[in-house]
């Protein structure tokens, strides 16, 4: 049973008197980055909407949507991950939006396809790369140059990674589906289970701290748990980072995969000119910045320059990522996840 906290955050505007409505809309979010608070209640201080926010995992809110049906409070819905997004779609638990500045501000591939009536479902709103972690006493950066690489035999014993069936693993082998096709994938898989320091446990950032113990030589792992040890405050977390390098894969192929977080309006939205306003806000770009700035997430919207040394550190400021329709995890995550079971990946 997931946990779900409701917090409500102040409204800064005051009705006068009782003789306006007050004007607010409700949240439903898997976005667990403390630093969002301020995003939101900049939100609320220019428009005078009020924030109502309900925090869950991923799939806490599509069983709480489920369950509601339509007398569900929700207009927002903010997850952190693609193949979710196309799965809440896919269960219709979205209404479909026409918003030119969303359309505008949103790459094509970083959002769900358009339905017949040109509405869309879901908006990607930030990114965030898969990048391959390795010991830098032991591997160089041309040893796994690629994903494929992870595969290789010179990396037996050596591989670290959170569960298979986490939704950052089933979105990276969703794209990998997408480019090399299922066969090559399984071998592909089949090579990563071979390749195991040890069975799956724990999230990105224990496998990233497991590299720089020394208990495994390549992991992989999202970016910005990577740039949240690169700029901690605790200096045995920046040890960490002095210990292992990054590559950010494919860059001479299809590109290093990158997930997003991403928005959509509730199916039974009460609110809907509130619920897309706030999901133009996020396409905005100060909201834009702030996931940059905040969170250490690459932008999604076009045209927007952010400053965070982490991300420009550890990428080089330029890379390479890949540019399918990112709805593609979605449709390839029951072949991902009948792949895993076949090759025993944990
Ligand atoms: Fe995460």
């Amino acid at each position: 049973m997931t946990l779900i906290r409701t917090v409500l955050i102040a409204s800064l505007t005051a009705c006068t008197a009782g003789l306006t409505q007050a004007q607010e809309v409700n949240i439903y979010s898997a976005r667990h980055y403390p630093t969002d608070e301020a995003l939101y209640a900049d939100f609320t201080q220019s428009t005078g909407i009020k924030i109502n926010r309900v925090d869950a995992d991923d799939a806490g809110i599509l069983a709480r949507l489920k369950a509601e049906g339509a007398a569900s409070p929700a207009d927002v819905i903010l997850l952190v991950d693609a193949a979710r997004l196309w799965r809440a779609e896919e269960n219709g638990l979205f209404l479909p939006i026409q918003s030119a500045m969303l359309n505008k501000a949103i790459p094509e591939h970083l959002r769900a396809q358009p339905d017949a009536s040109g509405g869309t479902a879901w908006f990607g709103l930030s990114t965030r790369a898969r990048v391959i972690v390795y010991d830098k006493l032991k591997f160089k950066a041309t040893d796994l140059a690629n994903y494929e690489n992870l595969a290789d035999p010179k990396f037996k014993g050596q591989l670290c990674t959170r569960s298979g069936a986490h939704p950052y693993n089933l979105s990276l082998f969703g794209a990998m589906t997408e480019h090399m096709g299922e066969a090559k994938t399984e071998q592909w898989l089949k090579g990563l289970v071979d390749n195991m320091a040890r069975s799956p446990k724990g999230g990105d950032t224990d496998q990233i701290k497991a590299v720089a113990a020394g208990e495994c030589g390549v992991a992989i792992s999202n970016s910005y748990y990577l740039a949240r040890l690169m700029r901690s405050s605790n200096p045995a977390d920046r040890a960490v980072t002095e210990k292992i390098a990054v590559v950010f894969p494919n860059q001479n192929s299809w590109g290093t995969h990158m997930n997003i977080a991403g928005g959509a309006v509730a199916r039974h939205s009460k609110n809907r000119d509130n619920a897309i306003k706030f999901l133009e806000y996020l396409a905005s770009p100060n909201a834009q910045n702030h996931f940059a700035n905040g969170n250490n997430e690459w932008p999604a919207a076009k045209g927007v320059t952010f400053d965070n040394a982490a991300l420009k550190a550890m990428s080089g400021g330029r890379f390479k990522s890949e540019l399918i329709p990112i709805s593609a995890v979605g449709k390839n995550q029951i072949k991902v996840q009948q792949m895993l079971d076949r090759v025993g990946y944990k």
